[in-house]
This record gives structure tokens, sequence and C-alpha cells, in this order.
């Protein structure tokens, strides 16, 4: 998969670089592109933002430099651009695994107030969100959908994580424990030490019911509706 992600602040993208997503790129499982909106101006201060018609408070990206960007990166619009912001649908992870069959997938981080909307009537496709709350900037919401996503690439992570996981099967996940067997006078359930799996799949699948009537009942049987 090929993700290309335009932001003001490209330092701020470390965390891809790290961990899972970043081996999965070193052995060339992926390919993230993290360009800078700014090396696009040609305003010859280097600005890329500007106060906004109609008046109001902050200050807003200007149209030239995501144009030129977009248009130079994705010429024949060949990727799903997506522009995150929190007026978008709301990431969830149906919406993770539907991006994750994608070839090629282009992220538009906003900062600011936002970006011009000439910019999104032209050249978007889709808007998304990561959820009912404002950030200072897209790169962040970029990054958790980014990481998301890949964690669906094949090589990256292994399939039986991702069967098993929270929201896979509609239901959140049963705890887990390792070493030491005690710790700080709690033990670990006699059952996972008793080398029976089919008592160890029947608990963990009691637990992951238990906890998600506890905590998210909203999610029981939402995965048979859609
Ligand atoms: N004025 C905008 C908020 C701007 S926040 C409004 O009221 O809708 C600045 C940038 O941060 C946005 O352009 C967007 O790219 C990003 N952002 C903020 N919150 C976000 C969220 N919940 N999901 C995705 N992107 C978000």
């Amino acid at each position: 998969m090929r993700i290309d992600i335009l932001s003001l602040f490209p330092e701020m993208f470390v965390p891809l670089k790290t961990s899972i997503i970043g081996r999965a790129e070193k052995n060339n499982k992926l390919q993230i592109n993290v360009h800078d909106i700014r090396s696009y101006t040609k305003d010859k201060h280097k600005k890329c933002d500007d106060t906004p018609f109609g008046g109001g408070a902050g200050m807003v990206m200007t149209p030239q430099p995501l144009a030129d960007a977009i248009l130079s990166i994705d010429p024949n619009h060949e990727s799903t651009r997506i522009y995150m912001s929190p007026k978008g649908k709301t990431l969830c992870q149906k919406l993770v695994v539907e991006y994750a069959k994608k070839d090629w997938l282009l992220f538009l981080c906003g900062h600011y107030e936002g970006v011009d909307q000439r910019v999104l009537d032209l050249f978007i496709d889709e808007e998304l969100s990561i959820g009912d709350y404002v950030l200072t900037g897209g790169e962040i919401p970029a990054m958790a959908t980014v990481d998301a996503v890949c964690r669906y690439v094949d090589g990256v992570i292994s399939g039986d994580s991702l069967g098993e996981e929270s929201f896979a099967s509609g239901m959140l996940e049963y705890p887990h424990y390792t070493r030491p067997q005690e710790f700080m006078g709690l033990k670990v359930p006699d059952v996972l030490v008793s080398g029976n799996h089919q008592e160890i799949d029947k608990w963990r699948k009691n637990k992951a019911q238990e906890i998600t009537k506890m905590y998210r009942p909203d999610l029981i049987g939402k995965d048979k509706e859609e």
C-alpha cells in the first residue's frame, strides 16, 4: 500500500517511523511519504495561511500550495484523497478495513481553522474524523488512521491477532496475562495455565461477552446488523 500525507508539520510524523509501522515500511510492506505543504507555496515569504473572508478568528490554509501539492503527487487522481476533519464521518474498525483494501491513500492534514473550502470541493474524496472533539491539527488524526489501517496490510502483523481483537467480531477483547503467574498477590486465572484449549476458548469468549456488556453494550449484535 502507498500512503501520502500532506502536512505543514512533517516533522511530527516520527511515530510512523517507529515500532511495527516503521518496521513494515523498512521491509517494503508499505510506502509512507510525508510531504511538506510549505515546499509547494508560491508565496515569497513561504506563507500558507491567511485571514478568513467574512472575518472571524483564526487563519485558513490557502488553496494554492494544497492544490499544487495534490496535483503533483497524484496528478491522475488515482489515490483516495482524505481530508482529516472533525466534520467528517467518524473512523471505526469497519472503515479501517475498507481503507486497508485500497492501494493508495492520500491524507491532507489541516491546521489552524482548517483549509479553504474550494480545496475540498475540487480535490478531496472524503472527510474523516477520529471522534467528536477538536485537535489543533490533522497530523495526529492522520497518524491514528494510518496506524489502524496499516495493521491490516499483508505482512504487517499476524492475521491471528487481527481476527481476535476488539471490534473484530462486534465485541471487545478478553483480558491478557503473561509471566509471572502471581504478581502483587494477584494470580493468573487457573484455566489459562490448565493447557485445556477448549476451556481456555470458552473462558475467553465469556470474558469478552462480560466486558462488552459492561463497557460497550451498544456493540452487541451490531456486526450482524451491518
Ligand atoms: N475550525 C474547525 C476545526 C479546525 S481544527 C471546525 O470547527 O470544524 C484544525 C485541523 O485539525 C482541522 O483542519 C483538521 O484537519 C484537524 N482536526 C481537528 N480535529 C479533528 C478530528 N476530530 N478528526 C480529524 N481531524 C481533526
